[in-house]
């Protein structure tokens, strides 16, 4: 018996815990149109845990934090890949697999991480700081990676950063991730002073305000966190671990200290845990929508291209991050 494709009418189910029925009919004929879409055009969808629940739930193939998608996306066998992310999602998936087609939604959809550094802000680094290793967040455009000794994650990175074997090592460009990873090694950490816009508006006071309001709740913060409030939580890591986490654990109640999307998509997960949710929403993430997915595989927009020289130094880059 030949088995129906989904609709979006049987998705509902996935997403009832946090999507209201009065919400729903306002996505059913996008839904419905991407789903024919991606079988037309045999695509998948990368989704990043920001990513709001009825595309994380109920249009993406793959989900995952930035390690996890570029992981993934190594491996994708479709001609299309539509990444519902931001554009140094994209850039990475489009590394790893350059023989295919790679969509992004919307090209504004950036990062303030991404854009805290240059590539000749790297090279200056470089100068400064001869023979010093540059280990580069994933969060930074090809051009940066392509200028970098080996790439790393908010998931890998004291690893990443430990497998050189150099006493000293240069950090770039998230400020807070350095400092945090400082805290856990001997590595002598160069940092830059980059920031992401979204993490860096938590503070110490409103954890303390939360276990107030909130007794008992247990806090997990990202580890783009400011470091007074990684020390003020229970728990720090990537946005995969606070969800290993959450689901190991199994907390009465708790707080993820990082983007609005991410508590709704990990409570579907799990309905026996109480989320308390004072999130920040993230302006480029939140670029990506239903109905641009659908343009971009009507429209076959918008196409991430890479110059073949970067692309192949900054590849390098992120592969040496992928055999550690
Ligand atoms: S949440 Fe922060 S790091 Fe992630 S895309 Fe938004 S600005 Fe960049």
């Amino acid at each position: 018996m030949a088995i129906s494709p989904p609709s979006a009418a049987s998705l509902y189910d996935r997403v009832r815990r946090v999507i209201p029925p009065i919400e729903w009919p306002a996505f059913v004929d996008d839904i419905d149109a991407i789903l024919a879409l991606k079988r037309e055009r045999n695509a998948v969808i990368l989704a990043h845990n920001y990513q709001t629940p009825e595309i994380f739930h109920c249009l993406a193939d793959i989900v995952g934090d930035s390690l996890a998608l570029a992981r993934k996306a190594m491996s994708v066998d479709a001609d299309v890949i539509v990444l519902a992310g931001v554009h140094f999602m994209a850039e990475t998936a489009k590394l790893l697999n350059p023989g295919k087609t790679v969509l992004i939604p919307d090209p504004g959809a950036g990062c303030s991480l991404a854009d805290a550094i240059t590539a000749s802000d790297v090279r200056l680094m470089r100068q400064r700081y001869p023979g010093v290793p540059v280990v580069t967040y994933v969060n930074t455009s090809a051009a940066v990676k392509a200028e970098s000794d080996i790439c790393c994650t908010s998931g890998n990175a004291l690893a990443i950063v430990e497998s050189l074997g150099a006493p000293r090592v240069i950090m770039l460009p998230d400020e807070y991730l350095a400092k945090n990873i400082a805290a856990q090694t001997q590595v002598d950490i160069i940092a830059w002073k980059g920031h992401c816009e979204v993490h860096e508006r938590f503070t110490p006071a409103d954890i303390r305000e939360l276990r107030e309001a909130h007794p008992g709740v247990t806090v997990l913060a990202h580890p783009e966190c400011p470091p007074e409030v990684v020390a003020e939580a229970d728990f720090a890591g990537s946005t995969a671990a606070m969800s290993d986490y959450v689901g190991r654990h199994k907390p009465a109640r708790v707080v993820l200290m990082t983007e609005c999307s991410m508590s709704d998509n990990v409570a579907v997960e799990h309905p026996d845990v109480d989320f308390v949710r004072p999130c920040n929403l993230c302006p480029h993430m939140k670029r990506i929508t239903l109905a641009n997915i659908r343009t971009a595989l009507e429209e076959n927009r918008h196409i991430v291209t890479i110059d073949p020289d970067v692309a192949e130094r900054a590849r390098q880059a992120v592969e040496r991050m992928l055999a550690i």
